[in-house]
């Protein structure tokens, strides 16, 4: 099978990839035109960009979503983890994201505090 994912300048917006971890195929532009860099299903997504150097990376490892972050006007991005070489990477949610997996990731940290909750009873 050839690899088609490698368009540094894609400009078929029909372009589709499929999810390393779900199967889903996924249209690679979302419906507000911005290219898609997760899947909008189970969140994971592939090393196809080399963050460091700025063009295509060889590793094409599946990225695990491992958290949320607010960016400056509170919109979410998408953080991340390359399972290969542990590369961060962020990029902002698409409105058809799965909200429940994005609400459990953001609200992990508060459900496993590394810390006993109970010290805050005695400020
Ligand atoms: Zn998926
Ligand atoms: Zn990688």
């Amino acid at each position: 099978m050839s690899d088609t994912t490698h368009h540094p300048h894609p400009t078929a917006r029909t372009e589709t990839f499929g999810c390393l971890r779900c199967g889903l195929t996924v249209a690679a532009f979302a419906p507000d035109g911005r290219r898609r860099e997760h899947c909008p299903g189970c969140l994971y997504s592939r090393h196809l960009t080399d963050h460091v150097e700025g063009g295509p990376s060889d590793c094409g490892a599946r990225m695990t979503p491992i958290s949320v972050a607010v960016l400056r006007g509170g919109d979410w991005a998408l953080v991340h983890r390359c399972a290969r070489c542990h590369e961060l990477t962020s990029h902002p949610v698409c409105g058809d994201d799965n909200q429940l997996l994005l609400m459990r990731l953001a609200v992990r940290p508060l459900a496993q505090p590394p810390f006993p909750l109970e010290a805050f009873g005695d400020l």
